[in-house]
């Protein structure tokens, strides 16, 4: 079966259509299609949604289901956590219907201050916006996995994405050691919370095959603490081209069943076990 529900299209960063990704995921033999363009920040962050845009995007996936009605397609949203926009954001996602909703930080720091990092670019980028912000690796790091255990806790979020994101900024550990104990205490904080709380974690392909990591996320480490703590995964491809709709799926099924992973989630009118 082939299924992703972390995908994204020209109404963020993505660069494909949601008619053009579906056509595509339906000729390819998907059966299950979910959209989640970065929800609308109060912000200026040119790789969201617009808030004005989001009737057009639920329009626009609602005609994909008529058009491709042999296909189950949902409407979701890739949501950030930033503490002081987290009202704005609980009204996005309540303003409308959405059929899960995707938590993720991509952000330290307040947007404005002289804190504010995005942890999506390249290690040498992100060891400026380090500098300049003033704080070290293990802080930033703290507030990243303090970000994610808010949305462990304290949100609707059905699905945790790219759950270690941070290391994204690490390709061959320029930053940090990710084998440092350090490092390990803020992510067991994080694994502890979701043990307690638990949400679907995703098995994210996208840096793969975007080239911007040499794994996934999360790590094998995560992963046989998910299997242990029977916390359910997802995956994902977070694709932002259509060609890439199942990049390194097979990879991922390969590395989980060699865990000891026997099944994953699907969205289906409601989140469901399917084999691996
Ligand atoms: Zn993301
Ligand atoms: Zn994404």
């Amino acid at each position: 079966m082939l299924a992703n529900f972390h995908t994204h299209t020209l109404f963020c960063d993505g660069h494909d259509t949601v008619f053009d990704m579906a056509e595509f995921a339906f000729s390819s033999g998907f059966t299950h299609l979910g959209f989640s363009s970065h929800a609308p920040l109060p912000f200026d962050a040119r790789w969201t949604m617009k808030e004005e845009r989001i009737s057009s995007y639920i329009k626009e996936i609602d005609d994909a289901k008529k058009k491709f009605n042999k296909m189950k397609i949902f409407t979701a949203l890739e949501i950030d956590y930033i503490p002081s926009t987290w009202e704005y954001s609980k009204k996005i996602i309540s303003d409308n219907k959405y059929d899960y909703l995707i938590g993720a930080v991509h952000l330290l720091g307040e947007p404005g201050g002289k804190d504010y990092i995005t942890i999506t670019g390249n290690s040498s980028r992100f060891a400026d916006s380090l500098a300049n912000s003033g704080k070290d690796i293990k802080s930033a790091v703290r507030e990243y996995y303090e970000r994610m255990i808010y949305l462990i806790k304290y949100t609707e979020v059905d699905v945790m994405a790219h759950f270690d994101l941070i290391k994204k900024v690490n390709v061959d550990f320029q930053i940090f050691d990710e084998n440092a104990s350090w490092y390990n205490d803020f992510l067991n904080d994080a694994l502890d919370a979701l043990a307690a709380n638990p949400k679907i974690v995703e098995v994210n392909t996208g840096a793969l095959s975007r080239k911007k990591s040499k794994d996934l996320f999360p790590s094998d480490y995560i992963l046989k603490f998910l299997l242990k703590n029977n916390i359910p995964v997802v995956i994902n491809s977070d694709c932002h081209r259509k060609k890439d709709i199942a990049a390194y799926y097979d990879f991922a099924a390969d590395k989980l069943k060699s865990l000891g992973f026997y099944y994953t989630m699907i969205y289906d009118d409601g989140w469901i076990k399917t084999p691996l």
